[in-house]
């Protein structure tokens, strides 16, 4: 006798499902057509036409415990190709969403972020924080808060650089313990379907990982968008510069480096000719000056970057529909916190506190948003993604050699 296998469908997931994006996905009549054209999808059990039907059916367990769905690379070409328009890459994106709500720890975050009737609360928030740290700093001074004075100024007469960091340093803590959380919960729901035996150590999958997104090889293997590849690879690239400059910076290794240099040094360094390189001081104002370039320069990378992921978006939105509400949020951030990064050096070096401390407030905001909501939002992707990629290759789960083209 044949087993009987029991289906639970939930009826609130696929509304669920629907309202983050995946609208259209009962137009799905199962034709293939999708995972056929697919670049990045197996030939075994492929994606994302299975996805379509399971969120048709409601297998909310199903889809919460597959894995595939991170090496979808959201280029949209099932969606060009779908006769149906039903828009499966709409779907993964909404199933992605969906994950970092499901495991958020605490899960009303999760709810927060995936609504725009929260977003004035998670600015609120932050911006009460940054105001009082403001007026800690200012003597609680409202007249002097803006100073309408020109002339050098420095960003900590405006806040303190020690009530910041400790702002920054301890939330995150607390973020990544919260994180920590919800990736264990989902990396034990991971399951591979395929009853394959494990390829590769989870050590060995990790290596493999990381060398595949430094070199951006998903991204690259889906031809049909060299503009989204190039996006990504900027606020990939972007996002390690700057997060390197800010640790250079706040373990202050400048000034540790300046210490341990010896009184008479002679450096064979070309690059420190104009200065002098016998003095520790001019050699750390040199290294210190490197550091802000590779700062700034990481941040036209973000802006870059995430300013061609949105207008991508907005180009293909009558071929492939609204990008999500999650997707189009995270952009705005990176591209927000980037822009406002930049313009604090320019009001800096022109020495006008009164455009620079109002964008310095807007900036601390904004990373407040982008680092303390990191786990609920879409900047989640990278590591769930990271989970899920390591996952799929400790059971040599890869995509197809050849590739198929359907023509229209
Ligand atoms: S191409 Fe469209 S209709 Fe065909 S299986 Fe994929 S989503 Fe369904
Ligand atoms: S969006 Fe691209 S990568 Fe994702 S399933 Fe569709 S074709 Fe494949």
């Amino acid at each position: 006798m044949r087993d009987v296998i029991e289906i639970k469908n939930d009826v609130e997931f696929i509304k669920e499902l629907k309202k983050r994006g995946g609208e259209t996905l009962k137009k799905c009549f199962q034709c293939a057509t999708c995972s056929v054209v697919c670049d990045l999808s197996p030939n075994e059990s492929a994606f994302p036409r299975k996805e379509m039907i399971w969120a048709s059916w409601g297998l909310k367990n199903e889809l919460l415990s597959d894995p595939d769905i991170w090496l979808c690379h959201g280029c949209m070409e099932c969606s060009e190709k779908c006769p149906r328009g039903a828009r499966p890459a709409d779907l993964m994106s909404a199933i992605r969403d969906y994950v970092y709500k499901h495991f958020a720890v605490p899960k009303f975050m999760g709810t927060a972020l995936g609504s725009p009737k929260y977003l004035p609360l998670l600015f609120l928030l932050p911006a009460i924080l940054i105001s009082i740290l403001v007026l800690i700093t200012q003597n609680w001074d409202l007249g002097n808060l803006f100073p309408i004075k020109e002339g050098p100024f420095r960003y900590k007469e405006f806040v303190a650089h020690g009530p910041i960091e400790y702002l920054f340093i301890s939330g995150n803590i607390l973020i990544f313990a919260f994180t920590f959380w919800g990736y264990k919960r989902y990396w034990h729901n991971l399951k591979c379907k395929l009853n394959k035996p494990k390829e590769c150590s989870f050590g060995s999958a990790v290596v493999k990982v990381l060398i595949d997104l430094a070199l951006h090889k998903k991204f690259k293997q889906c031809t049909t968008n060299s503009t989204r590849y190039l996006g990504h690879l900027f606020i990939f690239y972007g996002f390690l510069g700057a997060m390197i400059a800010t640790a250079v910076v706040v373990v202050n290794v400048v000034g540790i480096f300046g210490q341990i240099l010896p009184e008479d040094m002679n450096l064979p360094i070309g690059l420190l000719a104009g200065f002098d390189i016998n003095n520790p001081n001019e050699v750390r104002e040199f290294f210190g000056l490197i550091v802000k370039l590779f700062g700034i320069f990481a941040g036209f990378l973000i802006v870059f970057g995430s300013l061609m992921c949105i207008l991508r978006r907005y180009r293909t939105e009558p071929q492939y529909g609204k990008s999500s509400y999650s997707d189009m949020l995270f952009l705005w951030i990176i591209w927000g916190v980037a822009f406002t990064g930049l313009l604090c050096v320019l009001f800096r070096l022109m020495q006008t506190a009164v455009l620079g401390f109002p964008t310095y407030f807007i900036h601390l905001i904004l990373v407040y948003f982008l680092l303390w909501y990191m786990p609920y939002s879409k900047f989640a992707h990278m590591v769930y993604r990271f989970l899920g990629l390591v996952f799929l290759k400790m059971y040599g789960r890869e995509n197809r050699i050849i590739n198929y083209s359907v023509s229209n």
